[in-house]
């Protein structure tokens, strides 16, 4: 019996002089590991257009049906991103989700991630359907966020089909670059669809 009050004070006395483990949130927040799945982002080019292209494809990956996407048009007269197609509303369901990262594996264009952001108490569920607008980086803002933990980048010389049976996006000559990395103005003038112009720019090349 003796023996074993020994042992823990033994015990008590080696964890004394040890820093403790525990941290004084929300004054003081843990340094989270660079793939920890917190809540999600949707980012933007550096020019400012959504990476989204409301493929739906996060939407179909995901396991919890917690993503709700209605896409529309993009136009001359309002661009919002470099595809066709835009998420006018893309809303996750946090109450469904189960933080598996599907959805950021699915995306072909690196618009959505999920971040160290875990602060999603709230009073009201409701709350906890996160809107495009709560989701949407800042304009200004650029990130790639986890998407570098996860992926290695491809080789600068790599270049890869769009999913385009024409083999042409916006009027130029289809590389990865021109679906995940667009370099882009927002205000540049776009051919969408041009499908003569692409095949005379890709015949004008190859000559
Ligand atoms: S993290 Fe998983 S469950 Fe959550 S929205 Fe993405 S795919 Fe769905
Ligand atoms: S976030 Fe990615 S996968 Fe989901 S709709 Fe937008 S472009 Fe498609």
């Amino acid at each position: 019996m003796a023996m074993e009050i020994l042992k823990g004070l033994a015990t008590t006395l080696r964890e004394l002089g040890k820093k403790p483990t525990t941290v004084s949130y929300p004054e003081e927040k843990r340094q989270l590991p660079s793939r920890f799945r917190g809540r999600h982002v949707l980012h933007r080019y550096e020019n400012g257009l959504e990476r989204c292209v409301g493929c739906f494809l996060c939407a179909g990956a995901c396991p919890a049906d917690a993503i709700y996407i209605e896409a529309a048009e993009n136009t001359e007269e309002n661009r919002v991103s470099p595809g066709e197609r835009y998420a006018r509303i893309f809303d996750v369901n946090l109450l469904r989700c189960i933080f598996c990262g599907y959805c950021e594996q699915a995306c072909p264009t690196g618009a959505i991630t999920l971040e160290n952001i875990y602060e999603l108490a709230s009073m009201r569920p409701e709350d906890l359907i996160y809107h495009k607008e709560q989701l949407l980086e800042p304009e200004g803002s650029a990130t790639r966020g986890s998407l570098d933990a996860w992926t290695s980048p491809p080789p600068e010389d790599t270049t890869t089909p769009v999913p385009s049976r024409q083999g042409f996006f916006d009027g130029q000559v289809a590389t990865a670059t021109a679906v995940g990395q667009g370099d882009l103005l927002a205000r540049q003038e776009i051919k969408l669809g041009d499908e003569q112009a692409a095949r005379d720019e890709t015949a004008a090349e190859e000559a």
